[in-house]
């Protein structure tokens, strides 16, 4: 058996679709393992989201290009949004790289191997309008075997300008609702406890079944908790613009959906959100909050936030930080703005904002993002969870952590519990970035 390391870079989608991978080659007899100088085959699934994600992979790749000094038969493939993204310009810019495969590819791999007895480099970044990869069962080869990513569309329609995944990932697709149902089912038999729908916008989920019956997202989620009322379900990432009423009153009545939602803002100014083709505006982004937090009132909502956009002027830049504290995020993606080749920002605008400037509102949005997390925390003191215990504190072999129904961490003395229990923790201490508690 050949032996196959695969090491992801990027989003959860990506982690989820490296396991798609996994079974793909674990079919054609590659087995997989975790330390790349013992491959034969060494795949790195990669990001385009920003420029360091890129440089990243192409200082790690000539890292491992190293180790073909001592295999001669080794082969590297670069996958995932880079290979879509820079094609034939990583075969310039990598000379030990074999191979190039897109994210709607993976199921050609076996192929483009056998290929590369004859050729000495192959690639297909062909994306396609219908690839959901539906019947592949996932390998989940860097699991808790707790939880579990399943995908449940691929592509996005947004075009928000400043971004790639239109160009890296092609267009929407959603993946039949009984292929969804049989992996969760399989999940829930081999003793997982949680799963997270993954898309790029599952708001967007939109399928017909094979009786005409048309399943929306608030119908899939529905679906699925009624299914499997003793695992969690979670789902990301939501576009503000395709929030319902319906949704948010399908996860107020299933208690198996967990009350947090990551609701990507970008921008709190109008006239950014209208330059980055966001399609709502500051104000249509508070209502749809507060009607979030008047149905759910404990919901949690974290969010993606980009720092100097082209021509985000000062008062912009307030209108972020007013707009986080008006929200109240639990948590926060932060980012400078990285212009991306080929976005409709690169071709439209000037990446104007000079990089200290960035820099500086940057560094604002995380100290304001700090102390909003701190004080979150602060108002669960004295307030017990139920936590699904995911495993042993990274400092105590004597702790565990997991998490609530909120998505925020717990760490508390084991006593008789054990990973991957549902298990009722009183909150004593928090700080920022994690909950501190005691099993009752
Ligand atoms: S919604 Fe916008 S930011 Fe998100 S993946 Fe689609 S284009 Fe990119």
């Amino acid at each position: 058996m050949k032996k196959l390391y695969i090491e992801t870079y990027g989003c959860q989608m990506n982690f989820a679709d490296s396991e798609v991978v996994a079974s793909v080659l674990v079919s054609q007899s590659y087995l997989p393992v975790s330390h790349a100088d013992e491959a034969d085959l060494i795949l790195i699934n990669t990001c385009s989201i920003r420029d360091n994600a890129e440089k990243r992979v192409l200082a790690r790749t000539r890292e491992l290009q190293s180790l073909k000094k001592q295999n001669k038969n080794l082969k590297i493939g670069i996958i995932g949004c880079m290979a879509e993204r820079m094609q034939q310009e990583l075969f310039k810019k990598l000379e030990g790289v074999d191979l190039l495969a897109g994210p709607d590819s993976y199921r050609n791999l076996p192929q483009l191997l056998a290929q590369l007895d004859a050729e000495e480099r192959v690639s297909d970044i062909l994306l396609s309008t219908s690839e959901t990869y539906e019947d592949i069962d996932p390998l989940r080869f860097q699991s808790n075997y707790i939880s579990a990513f399943v995908s449940i569309m691929r592509g996005c329609n947004n075009f928000c300008t400043y971004c790639v995944v239109p160009y890296t990932r092609g267009r929407e697709r959603s993946r039949p609702l009984e292929s969804i149902l049989k992996e969760t089912l399989d999940l829930q038999k081999a003793g997982y406890k949680e799963i997270t729908f993954l898309g790029q916008n599952v708001n967007s989920y939109n399928y017909t079944d094979e009786k005409g019956k048309q399943w929306r997202f608030p119908d899939l989620l529905a679906h699925i908790a009624e299914q499997i009322p003793e695992m969690r379900v979670r789902y990301a990432t939501s576009h503000p613009k395709d929030i319902s009423e319906e949704l948010i009153d399908v996860m107020a009545k299933y208690s198996n959906i967990c009350n947090s939602l990551h609701l990507p803002i970008q921008s709190g100014s109008t006239v950014v959100l209208e330059k980055m083709n966001r399609k709502y505006t500051r104000e249509d982004y508070l209502k749809k909050v507060e009607m979030i937090k008047r149905k759910i009132p404990d919901m949690a909502i974290s969010t993606d936030i980009i720092a100097g956009f082209c021509g985000e002027t000062e008062e912009d830049h307030q209108m972020t930080l007013s707009a986080m504290k008006e929200v109240d995020y639990y948590y926060a993606f932060m980012f400078k703005y990285s212009e991306r080749p080929g976005t409709l920002a690169e071709k439209s605008f000037d990446d104007d904002i000079e990089d200290d400037i960035k820099g500086r509102r940057l560094q604002e949005i995380i100290e304001l993002q700090q102390s909003l997390s701190l004080e979150h925390n602060k108002r669960d003191l004295g307030k017990t969870f139920e936590v699904l215990v995911e495993g042993f504190s990274k400092k105590s072999e004597l702790q565990l952590f997991g998490r609530t129904p909120q998505n925020k961490v717990v760490v508390f003395d084991r006593g008789e519990a054990k990973p991957s229990e549902f298990v009722k923790v009183i909150i004593e201490d928090c700080t920022a970035a994690t909950l501190m508690g005691r099993l009752v």
